[in-house]
């Protein structure tokens, strides 16, 4: 069964209990350590106390807990002993590592305050950032995106290349929801910009946090008009519909590789597989 990250503890406790908790929650924590490229490497141990000013060492970041067991990020250049990338691991722990990831790459970015432009420091854990000027608050940015897997009437899934891939790596469509578009305006102008298919029947499928750097996929399932497609040769540099055979048969002879296990593309592949 998968645990769940129940996050920030600490936001609901009254001001000036936060520590307190905090220190009860060092008992048994879990830390993990986290480098800039989304590497980790989980340890036992006593998580660092609290940023105070004039802490050489930034503090660990709070992420919540996991069945009564807090869950410490700490990030670093390069992690130590032997790592793996965050989205390798086991789906169970992917949501603490990916809520890792974000926030220590968030730390280790020091925006400046979005009012006053005066420098911002982590608090309350590190769940958000306090201006230094004007005390506003600032918290992590998400950037949504839409991940759709499109098939064409005879149910042949749409397969493409990013033109900075290797030969022969594919996957769904994707792209970023632009300022004031809806989620399902961002799915038919991706499709359409990418391969210039019109699609239709869009139905929603999934999320899954992708914090390299701060996106939120938001997977899909729809229908192409018909089997037409034209890509943009700009960010997509080629691309073809597959029946399931076909694509067994590319998968065999190492024509093509798929997205990894753990991601959202990889699972609407899965998912279009195993409904035929
Ligand atoms: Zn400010």
């Amino acid at each position: 069964m998968r645990n769940w990250l129940e996050r920030s503890p600490l936001d609901r406790l009254p001001t000036g209990r936060a520590e307190e908790a905090l220190a009860a929650l060092w008992r048994g924590a879990v830390v993990v350590e986290v480098d800039g490229d989304g590497a980790i490497a989980s340890q036992q141990g006593r998580p660092r106390p609290l940023e105070s000013p004039g802490d050489r060492q930034p503090a660990d970041v709070l992420l919540g807990t996991v069945d009564g067991v807090a869950w410490f990020a700490r990030g670093v250049d390069v992690v130590s002993g032997e790592s793996m990338s965050w989205r390798d691991t086991n789906p169970d722990s992917l949501d603490p590592l990916a809520t890792g990831v974000a926030l220590t790459r968030w730390h280790a970015s020091q925006p400046p305050c979005e009012v006053c432009g005066s420098a911002t420091r982590p608090d309350l854990a590190g769940s958000r950032r306090i201006c230094v000027g004007c005390g506003n608050l600032q918290f992590p940015r998400i950037d949504p995106c839409v991940i759709v897997a499109v098939t064409d009437p005879d149910d042949r899934l749409l397969l493409a290349r990013q033109r900075q891939w290797a030969k022969g790596r594919v996957s769904v469509i994707a792209g970023f929801i632009e300022a004031g578009e809806s989620v399902e305006q961002a799915v038919h102008r991706e499709v359409f910009e990418e391969v210039g298919a019109r699609v239709t029947s869009l139905s929603y499928v999934g999320s899954e946090p992708w914090p390299m750097p701060r996106s939120l996929m938001l997977g899909f399932e729809a229908r192409a008009e018909d089997d037409e497609i034209s890509v943009d040769g700009d960010e997509i540099s080629e691309g073809a519909y597959y029946t399931r055979s076909d694509l067994a048969a590319a998968l065999g002879a190492g024509e093509v590789i798929l997205p990894a296990g753990a991601s959202i593309a990889r699972a609407l592949i899965q998912r279009w597989l195993s409904s035929g």
